[in-house]
């Protein structure tokens, strides 16, 4: 009798699941979205997670279903979108303008379908070094072992920039390990490396555990070289990292960065990017919340600031509604 009464509870249960399933998403057609992020212990990771919550909330209105699974960054999210693995992503302002005008690592390699969608955070390049590395300058960074950044990730790009300035090259460190983001702070706190480079928002998990676990400090990047490269390049320019956020790290630390942008392509489906940006936007507020990078963001700065690509057309549909662009 028992038995009886739990198989028809099931039966009736999977009938009810097989009616919500078939309506109403299935009169429409589904669709996805796949965002590219970046280390799980980053704030890409985040701002993908937090977008495809907002846009999964809508799932049985929209019938678009959102994922962001975690990548090796910027670059491997450009090239990603450009093969069509990734709807859209996060990419630094300097990724973003080099991918679209073919310039440093895309150099003779333009990619002109790229379209912006929206600014986030700032990303200053973040140097953080072992207490007992002696390097407490950029230039103290030669003869170290240094993880300049899995090939595919923003950092790597932009520590490219930098040893180039330098007329550094690979060899110019005792090691140039290439580990990925998440792999940096443990490699940091085991001391298989001096230093870790990460272009990131504050605060962030990799930061955190590498200064709860190993005596380290950020290092100020401020000399004539990070000058010239903030002067040459539209897409850097100086910023603080704010002291008090991390264990040992009281003072302010000057250095330069980016912004994260999220990006797509021009073939992205007008209403899929539309969808997209309207649920974050729809949600701002909550939206902020998700990370303590994301609590200063300005709708009108965000649409307007660190972009190089055109806007995407779902995107500017939907700034226009709200009167942040003509
Ligand atoms: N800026 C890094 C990159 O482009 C990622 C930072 C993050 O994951 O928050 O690879």
């Amino acid at each position: 009798m028992k038995r009886h009464a739990f198989s028809a509870a099931a039966v009736s249960g999977a009938i009810l699941g097989a009616a919500m399933f078939a309506s109403p998403a299935m009169a429409q057609e589904e669709k996805f979205i796949t965002i590219g992020t970046g280390g799980q212990t980053g704030v890409y990771y985040v701002v993908g997670q937090s977008i495809c919550r907002f846009v999964n909330q809508n799932a049985e209105e929209t019938g678009i279903r959102c994922n962001a699974p975690s990548t090796g960054g910027s670059v491997a999210n450009v090239n990603g979108i450009r093969g069509g693995e990734y709807t859209m992503g996060v990419a630094q302002s300097d990724v973003q303008y080099q991918a679209y005008n073919g310039t440093g690592n895309f150099e003779g390699n333009a990619y002109e379908d790229l379209r912006a969608v929206f600014k986030v955070h700032g990303e200053p390049l973040t140097i953080l070094a072992r207490a007992d590395s002696g390097i407490e300058t950029l230039d103290d960074l030669e003869g170290k072992r240094v993880n300049i950044g899995n090939p595919g990730s923003g950092q790597r790009n932009t520590m490219e920039v930098v040893m180039d300035a330098k007329g550094w090259t690979q060899d110019s460190f005792s090691l140039a390990s290439q580990l990925d983001a998440a792999e940096m702070a443990s490699a940091l706190a085991d001391n298989n490396i001096d230093a870790m480079a990460y272009v990131v928002g504050h605060p962030n998990g990799a930061i955190q555990e590498a200064t709860t676990t190993v005596d380290s400090h950020l290092v100020p990047l401020n000399d004539d070289t990070v000058k010239s490269l903030v002067e040459e390049y539209p897409y850097y320019s100086m910023s603080v990292i704010p002291g008090g956020m991390y264990k040992g790290n009281d003072e302010d630390v000057e250095t330069f960065g980016v912004a994260a942008t999220f990006v797509t392509s021009a073939d992205a489906d007008e209403d899929l990017v539309y969808e997209a940006v309207k649920a974050v936007f729809d949600n701002f507020d909550r939206f902020k919340r998700l990370h303590p990078a994301f609590a200063n963001l300005k709708p009108e700065e965000m649409v307007a600031d660190g972009l190089s690509a055109p806007l995407h057309e779902g995107a500017a549909r939907y700034y226009r509604e709200q009167g942040w662009i003509e």
